[in-house]
């Protein structure tokens, strides 16, 4: 990166959350992890990716991912959410913008993810245009308590970082 004017960085933050139910598998970060649990959701459900979808738009400043690809839209259920990132970084890249670096917790009581963690990472960096390196992803539980603890809802959160593509 060749010294961007500080005032041409933008950062985002997402947050996600979705209930759990009995179920034979999740999709977290593009991976599907086998447990006897599923997201409930109109999509896929896949709150990392949610979560990163939403830092992008607070990043570029165009809302949210409900606004995107609203819940009551048929078009979208089920939907593969590998594709809402690939649509909102379309979007990041018309700004003028590439990731700089993306900083992802997920926090779920279950599934256990610290062996998916690298396989999330290959799946979202390259989506997010970046090397795996500049994508940091953290799991952590929630303690046994409240619904996320009581295997009731996981989440998560991610910051984003975004300079202009000129300066990358
Ligand atoms: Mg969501």
């Amino acid at each position: 990166m060749t010294n961007p004017s500080l005032f041409d960085l933008r950062i985002g933050h997402g947050f996600d959350l979705h209930r759990l139910e009995a179920g034979d598998g999740v999709t977290l970060g593009g991976v599907f992890i086998a447990c006897p649990y599923r997201i409930v959701a109109h999509s896929d459900g896949d709150a990392a990716i949610h979560a990163l979808c939403d830092a992008l738009l607070g990043a570029i400043g165009r809302g949210d991912i409900g606004q995107w690809f609203p819940d009551t839209d048929p078009a979208f259920a089920g939907a593969d959410s590998r594709k809402l990132l690939k649509a909102i970084m379309q979007a990041v890249r018309e700004a003028g913008y590439a990731v700089v670096n993306a900083d992802l917790t997920v926090i779920a009581q279950t599934p256990k993810l610290a062996q998916h963690k690298a396989a999330m990472v290959e799946v979202l960096a390259p989506l997010l245009g970046i090397s795996p390196d500049r994508l940091n992803l953290k799991a952590t539980t929630h303690e046994g308590v409240d619904a996320i603890g009581e295997k009731r809802a996981l989440s998560a959160q991610a910051v984003v970082l975004l300079a202009p593509c000129r300066s990358i």
